[in-house]
């Protein structure tokens, strides 16, 4: 199939006009900007998103959107250079990039998430959506990761819940080794107070240098494996989804 995916921003909108009415589905990376430990940039969740969306286009289908780098952060607002959406302002985005690909025709849209906080805003704006517009919404976030991550050497801090650790510090260092300061790389499993999840009590205040796990053992090969391999579930996911609800692919 030749031309099955268009990058958005540097498209023309006839081409964009052609590629919707020919496959009539997006993809939309949802990056942050956030601090991510001493060793890590702070546009990692970025940078991972961009390249997912970009891979998984390229494997499958899809209009590739502007990645958007800045998320909901509520949890590192405390860290100088992290930036954040209000729940609301993030929940407003989604909803607007949405109606406006709805509106040229589009209908289905997969949002591809690197950063552990957006889920949550997206699962409820996407309800909201589905019963205002006719665009489908998938929302996917490191599908099969624990699967994926089997074979690490260090545990995540709890099931899902890691940063700037092991996993996201080997996916850069294949991606972007240039943005990696590896010498600066400490790893730390922050004490976790009964309440946590249940009160306001952020992430950011347990956490001394803003590392949940062990970026110490990262490497780029390991980095490779584990990006390829979350391509692969996410262009699964994507094509059974386009399958039920377009009979496409
Ligand atoms: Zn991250």
């Amino acid at each position: 199939m030749a031309n099955h995916w268009l990058d958005a921003a540097t498209a023309t909108w006839e081409e964009c006009h052609d590629f919707l009415k020919q496959h009539s589905c997006a993809i939309l990376p949802l990056g942050a900007t956030e601090q991510h430990g001493p060793h890590l940039p702070q546009n990692t969740d970025t940078v991972i998103a961009e390249a997912l969306a970009s891979r998984v286009a390229e494997q499958s289908v899809g209009l590739v959107l502007p990645t958007l780098s800045i998320g909901y952060s509520w949890v590192w607002r405390d860290y100088a250079g992290s930036l954040t959406f209000s729940f609301d302002t993030f929940r407003a985005v989604i909803k607007d990039i949405a109606r406006s690909l709805d509106r040229n025709g589009c209908c289905a849209m997969m949002t591809i998430t690197a950063h552990g906080a957006n889920p949550q805003p997206l699962k409820y704006t996407a309800r909201e959506l589905a019963d205002e517009i006719e665009m489908k919404i998938l929302r996917v976030f490191y599908p099969n990761l624990s699967e994926i991550i089997s074979d690490a050497e260090s545990p995540t801090w709890l099931p899902m819940n890691f940063h700037a650790e092991e996993f996201e510090t080997s996916v850069m260092l294949y991606l972007r080794p240039d943005l990696v300061r590896m010498d600066r790389a400490v790893r730390e499993y922050p004490p976790r107070s009964i309440d946590y999840e249940m009160s306001a009590l952020p992430m950011g205040a347990l956490s001394k240098s803003g590392v949940f796990g062990d970026p110490t053992v990262a490497t780029a090969e390991k980095g490779e494996r584990w990006f390829n391999a979350c391509v692969e579930s996410i262009v699964n996911v994507w094509q059974e989804f386009l399958n039920r609800h377009l009979g496409m692919i």
